[in-house]
């Protein structure tokens, strides 16, 4: 194991609080499409072929199946399920919510694909995806039993019960995105920030990039910075860069966060 390790490692067992921050190496991806290939191609150039992917999408993060992502994980709960902790995620295929971790200690501020929105927010209202989701999928997959792609064109994207607009899922793709689903549990957050004040906070910062810095990035470096008695480790494949104020504090690790998570921690 190495020195890093032994120390992530201590220090975790060590501190009071343990505050991680999940991004872009953790998220799913949608490379490897497995059993749902034949959908995406069958939208491929429809007229509603963004909305259809988005429900698509919704429906391949619920069979959770990306071993790599979940292997990951479940070390990260064995680490820290035990503790006092909370967790920042930038990732949207709510993954995390399946690891056995409190979920009222888990923040989602980019939205998942959960639930639906009215694409001009014209009510600040959710609505369940689950069953249009399902309705959705039953449609494609009338259309590929028939190879009727013409039908495809002819699939009804749900609408807002109180504009008529097209609802879309309620996270950061969307364009004007409903930030209700999740300020609740920000609030929590927030509260909980307040108790790490002179307390021992061990900042785990597992592969997070720069595309939202001021959801993890900058405020983790913060509260690290002002926290004397707290340990920041970033850990990220090519992102590893520490801030000035961090270089004598921080400890970067130049590693993908899921393969140090699977790998090094737990060799
Ligand atoms: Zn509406």
């Amino acid at each position: 194991m190495s020195t890093n390790a032994e120390q992530i490692l201590r220090d975790i067992e060590e501190a009071d609080m343990i505050l991680v921050g999940l991004g872009e190496e953790f998220e799913e991806k949608f490379i490897d499409k497995k059993n749902y290939e034949g959908y995406f191609h069958l939208i491929k150039g429809t007229k509603y072929e963004l909305n259809l992917s988005e429900f698509i999408k919704s429906a391949f993060v619920k069979q959770n199946s990306n071993n790599n992502i979940q292997k990951a994980y479940s070390n990260l709960a064995k680490l820290i399920s035990d503790k006092n902790y909370f967790i920042v995620t930038t990732c949207k295929d709510n993954y995390i919510m399946n690891i056995g971790l409190d979920s009222e200690r888990i923040v989602q501020p980019c939205g998942t694909y959960e639930e639906l929105q009215c694409e001009n927010n014209c009510e600040n209202i959710l609505y369940k995806a689950e069953e249009y989701t399902k309705g959705i999928m039953q449609e494609l997959e009338v259309c590929i039993q028939n190879h009727n792609i013409e039908k495809v064109n002819s699939i009804e994207i749900p609408q807002c019960p109180n504009c008529g607009e097209k609802l879309v899922f309620n996270n950061m793709t969307s364009k004007k995105y409903s930030e209700i689903g999740y300020l609740p549990k920000w609030k929590i957050y927030t509260n909980w920030l307040q108790g790490t004040l002179n307390r021992r906070v061990c900042i785990l910062e597992l592969g997070v990039g720069v595309q939202f810095p001021t959801v993890i990035r900058w405020p983790f470096e913060k509260i690290a910075f002002f926290n004397q008695k707290s340990s920041f480790y970033r850990v990220h494949q090519s992102l590893y860069q520490l801030s000035e104020v961090l270089v004598n504090k921080g400890i970067s690790i130049p590693e993908n966060a899921l393969q140090y998570l699977t790998n090094n921690l737990f060799s």
